[in-house]
């Protein structure tokens, strides 16, 4: 069942009108899955960073217009300082694992992922991909709670394979240039998206999921093409960065023990340059 999740899911063709999860089902299926996930994965304890990291999503979400108002949105940091990995459950429920942060280099690059996973789940890539696989009807049975063997094998393979599912080329496409314009629109530069794809590409071990996606030079060049010759914030944000970065470098008993439970100094000002 689990192998078959991944491989089959090329083989179904999506029947127009008939992978619509309704929205309400998305976000308690999304609940469900975020809660199996936290058991399987510890996050990471240092509450500086979460909040750090979720009011940079929040942000994301203002300048993304918010075209999904009953979406309750999480961002949380999982404890995994070896996995480059980000994703994103139905109904708003984001991780990015703390192996992914350690290699990002500034604020903007942070927010340019941030921004793509919340793109997936505004244009309900992530449902419509579950939904393709499993069916709507399977997957609002797992919604209420009543079918725990499928959940299972959802939050098994994502735990298995470091991702949830791969998107289709042109989801992915849809997710960079919407990527590019909420960072644009909160602030931040944008070609913190290329040099991110940059740094992926030159990594020594690349991550598992890579083989699914685009490359990332074509994705780097895209991100190019989607900024050329517009007016573009210049924000990088990057000793506000690497400030928190420190922290996650830190063992955790120094985390949570003798580094003061406040963003360090030059974090008070507002993230990005993004207008409230
Ligand atoms: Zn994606």
């Amino acid at each position: 069942m689990v192998s078959l999740l991944l491989v089959g899911c090329a083989a179904l063709q999506r029947v127009a009108g008939d992978i619509v999860l309704p929205a309400e089902d998305e976000i308690a299926l999304g609940r469900e899955l975020s809660r199996q996930f936290e058991e399987h994965y510890r996050l990471v304890p240092d509450e500086v960073v979460q909040s750090y990291v979720q009011d940079i999503g929040e942000l994301l979400v203002v300048a993304s217009g918010k075209p999904r108002p009953e979406v309750e949105w999480s961002f949380r940091v999982v404890d995994e300082p070896e996995e480059v990995n980000a994703l994103a459950l139905p109904g708003g429920w984001i991780y990015v694992y703390s192996g992914l942060l350690l290699m990002l280099d500034s604020e903007a690059e942070l927010a340019g992922v941030l921004a793509h996973e919340i793109a997936h789940v505004n244009e309900r890539h992530v449902a419509e991909r579950l939904a393709t696989i499993y069916g709507v009807e399977v997957l609002r049975t797992v919604a209420l709670g009543r079918d725990p063997g499928t959940l299972a094998t959802i939050v098994g393979s994502m735990v298995a394979q470091g991702y949830l599912l791969s998107y289709s080329r042109s989801q992915e496409r849809e997710a960079d240039a919407l990527a590019v314009e909420y960072t644009i629109e909160a602030g931040w530069d944008p070609r913190s998206l290329a040099t991110f794809f940059e740094a992926l590409d030159e990594l020594p071990r690349p991550p598992m999921w890579l083989s699914t996606h685009p490359s990332p030079l074509a994705r780097k060049e895209f991100i190019h093409e989607r900024v050329a010759g517009r007016v573009i914030p210049t924000t990088l944000g990057r000793e506000r960065y690497q400030k928190v970065r420190e922290r996650l470098r830190a063992p955790a008993e120094v985390r949570l023990g003798m580094i003061p439970k406040s963003l360090p100094s030059g974090c008070e000002e507002a993230i990005g340059g993004f207008k409230r």
